[in-house]
């Protein structure tokens, strides 16, 4: 109960105690818009038998009809409505309302979060409402804009390039370190800024140092190749030379393969 209550009733969109970092100006925001959703807004439900002159109306949410007598709620702020117990709920998340607290907005009612949020953009990082008048949009989500860091390294990224990942930004150096691939031949993580050569699932960095030939280090983009066990050859003759040994030969590459474009 306590986890709804602080998911539908964060306390720090009302209580500027809960916000420390505030500018005075947000602070006063905060107060007035507080004030102004406890005003016109704030209401609990009350938990009533249908009463008689109410019998067959619909229910608010599900529309099915209620019968005098039947358990229902109704909302002062809403004039004679009844809801199902069941049905009075969040009209955008659809939890029920803890302790049938409610916010109404246009003839529906929410729960505190959401209401709020129909006002003010909420900050995906802190989950405090932002009152300053800029922030940052990326996904569909906002953030304060010293709000908005790298989830690996924190480092604020507002005016930065930044990669989006699972809903969160990330810096480039994390972001390669993290999910970029390894080239296979020098090892290092193949970036989003530089140019990549794939074969059979395998990368490499598509620049001569890395895409050419294992033997001759002849560079490969663009040229026929063969794939052994991984390394890359100009020719068969080059392959052969250095697998001259072994007993095996990976017989399933093709012998001239071209490499896809780099950018694929
Ligand atoms: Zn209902
Ligand atoms: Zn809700
Ligand atoms: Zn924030
Ligand atoms: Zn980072
Ligand atoms: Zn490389
Ligand atoms: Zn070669």
């Amino acid at each position: 109960r306590t986890r709804a209550l602080l998911q539908q009733l964060p306390p720090q969109d009302c209580d500027e105690r809960f916000c420390p970092d505030l500018a005075e100006e947000e602070r006063r925001q905060l107060r007035a818009f507080s004030a102004r959703r406890r005003r016109e807004a704030l209401g609990q439900g009350l938990a009533c038998p249908v009463p008689g002159p109410c019998h067959g109306c619909p229910c608010k949410k599900c529309g099915r009809r209620l019968n005098k007598g039947d358990p229902g709620i109704s909302a002062s702020r809403l004039g004679d409505q009844f809801w199902h117990p069941s049905c009075f709920s969040c009209h955008f998340c659809h939890q029920p309302l803890v302790d049938l607290i409610y916010f109404q907005q246009d003839g529906r009612i929410y729960c505190g979060r959401h209401h709020a949020e129909l006002f003010r953009p909420r900050c995906a990082s802190c989950d405090q409402l932002i009152f300053m008048e800029e922030c940052i949009e990326a996904e569909g989500r906002r953030w304060h804009l010293e709000h908005f860091c790298c989830l690996e390294c924190d480092v604020p990224l507002r005016g930065q390039r930044y990669v989006m990942t699972s809903g969160r930004p990330c810096c480039r150096s994390c972001f390669e370190s993290l999910f970029a691939e390894p080239c296979q031949a020098c090892g290092d993580p193949i970036g989003a800024d530089s140019e990549e050569a794939t074969h059979q699932g395998l990368r490499w960095h598509a620049r001569a140092a890395c895409f050419c030939c294992s033997r001759c280090r002849q560079p490969l983009r663009g040229q026929p190749l063969v794939c052994r066990r991984g390394r890359l050859f100009c020719s068969e003759t080059c392959s052969l030379g250095r697998d001259a040994s072994s007993t095996t030969s990976d017989s399933s590459d093709s012998a001239f393969t071209s490499a896809p474009s780099p950018d694929s």
